[in-house]
């Protein structure tokens, strides 16, 4: 198990090196670097659910009025172009877009 340093150099260095982490973790999501965005070329959950960056050209079930912005599992800011999905953990999904995990807002 990890010691506190017993010096005050050691109480120092500890700090400089845990601040920055700190810091990152504080700042509120909108933020932070954005995340990459989701494709369907190199997610095979995002093909095999439709993903599409453009709702509109989504097929069924897709029902108009459908997207990303919308959907429960969106996390974004309204507004926001791209935003985290419940669904796609490290990615960044079109406020735009559609998949077949859509689900209304309650
Ligand atoms: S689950 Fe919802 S927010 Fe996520 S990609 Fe599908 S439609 Fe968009």
């Amino acid at each position: 198990m990890a010691s506190l340093p017993s010096t005050r150099r050691g109480f120092l260095t500890l700090v400089g090196t845990a601040a920055p982490v700190i810091w990152l973790a504080a700042l509120p999501r909108g933020a932070q670097a954005a995340l990459p965005h989701l494709s369907v070329a190199s997610n095979a959950t995002a093909a095999a659910l439709k993903y599409t960056e453009d709702a509109s050209k989504a097929q069924a079930p897709r029902k108009t009025g459908q997207d990303c912005s919308n959907c429960q599992h969106f996390q974004g800011k309204a507004g926001q172009a791209y935003g985290p999905c419940a669904l796609f953990p490290g990615f960044d999904v079109n406020a735009k877009g559609w998949c077949a995990g859509y689900a209304a807002k309650a």
